[in-house]
């Protein structure tokens, strides 16, 4: 088993951060979770403290139901990628790969034979086989990776971790080793708890994603659960580009107002009175062409504040009533949606629209 717990684990640095407070996540065996949170929320500390390298404060962690609190790393069973690669640089690709499974001692240890199988293994999955007789600064920085994540999988961890693993790669390498590492996870199913601040690699890696503010636990799921039910307006606001519109303000006889604005809330949110953070994401904000006949209470009057052309999709800058909402228009084939046309024009938008929610904070 290698299912992985955290039992109200809570960790309290020397000088009083709570860095992780309480956190209950279960990651189950086989699983790809991703930690994902907004620099200092407590990622690292939750893997570093998985791993070993820092004292749990209070709480536990288990693996494969075992409790590991005062395990030395080196016992835990698990291998590690971090954003770093730390290769050896005067070793050849298939000496690092090898390095880690030489040094092993008691039932760790690993005969010749067994390391070369592995280390071809990891080869073929990795896809490194013509430069195993390479030295590290003879690769680029995704083969780098991939040797980093190889030399971690031919240990056969129980469970394999990585923070921000893909950070030093520039935009076009990162989003293959992004689709790479999918595919490899889908090969040989480790359990993998992998750390980033990008809602990007979490959306398309991750089976399920636990999404981190303050040292707290926001909302565990699948990646879609979280993007079209956050359970709050931070899980709301931190998944999407452009974000959720975010409009605070109080709902009363199915019409919500905030300030000046105000409009009529669609059918399933008509029945909720009282304060609340009303949230749409930009491409569920429809924008009604001059044709459309008018005059429904969800619609408001906006002004265009500024248009972003993106190539694929134009984003709009709407000031509503001391409000700014953002649209999102994306380009379609039959070109057939309205725009906003450009700056400083009068539009109508519709916000009662059935993907629309309402937090309570
Ligand atoms: P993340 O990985 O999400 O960016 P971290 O887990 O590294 O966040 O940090 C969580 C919080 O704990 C931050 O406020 C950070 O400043 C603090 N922190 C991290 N390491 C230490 C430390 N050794 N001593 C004191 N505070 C720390």
């Amino acid at each position: 088993m290698s299912d992985v717990e955290f039992i109200g684990t809570t960790k309290v640095y020397d000088d009083g951060t709570v860095a992780l407070d309480a956190l209950d996540l279960t990651v189950r065996e086989g699983e790809f979770l991703v930690l994902l949170g907004p620099s200092g929320c407590g990622k690292s500390t939750a893997l570093r403290l998985l791993a070993g390298l820092e004292d749990i404060t209070r709480g536990e962690i288990r693996i494969g139901g075992s409790r590991v609190n005062d395990l030395p790393p080196g016992a835990r069973g698990l291998g590690m990628v971090f954003q770093s690669y730390a290769l050896y640089p005067h070793m050849t690709v298939r000496a690092n790969l090898a390095f880690g499974l030489r040094r092993g001692r008691g039932d760790a240890r690993v005969d010749a034979e067994e390391i070369s199988a592995r280390v071809e293994e990891a080869a073929e999955l990795l896809d490194l086989h013509k430069w195993l007789e390479k030295k590290p600064r003879e690769l680029s920085g995704g083969q780098q990776q991939r040797v980093a994540i190889g030399r971690a999988l031919v240990r056969r961890p129980k469970v394999l971790l990585m923070d921000e693993p893909l950070s030093n790669l520039d935009a076009k390498l990162r989003n293959r080793m992004r689709f790479e590492l999918r595919r490899l996870h889908e090969a040989h199913g480790t359990t993998t708890l992998y750390v980033t601040h990008d809602q990007v690699e979490a959306m398309t890696l991750a089976d399920r994603v636990a999404i981190l503010s303050e040292g707290r636990l926001q909302q565990s799921s699948k990646p879609l659960e979280a993007y079209h039910r956050p359970a709050n307006s931070f899980v709301a606001s931190f998944l999407g580009t452009p974000a959720m519109n975010l409009i605070e303000g109080a709902a009363k006889g199915g019409i919500f107002t905030a300030g000046e604005l105000s409009f009529a809330l669609p059918e399933h949110l008509a029945g909720r009175d009282g304060p609340g953070i009303f949230g749409i994401r930009p491409e569920d904000v429809r924008i009604l062409d001059n044709g459309d006949s008018g005059g429904s209470p969800g619609d408001v009057p906006c002004r265009v504040g500024g248009v972003e052309h993106l190539g694929s999709d134009t984003v709009y800058h709407l000031e509503a009533g001391g409000n700014w909402i953002r649209a999102l228009r994306r380009r379609t084939a039959d070109q057939a949606q309205g725009t906003a046309g450009g700056q400083d024009r009068e539009v109508r938008v519709s916000l009662a629209v059935p993907a629309a929610l309402i937090f309570e904070e």
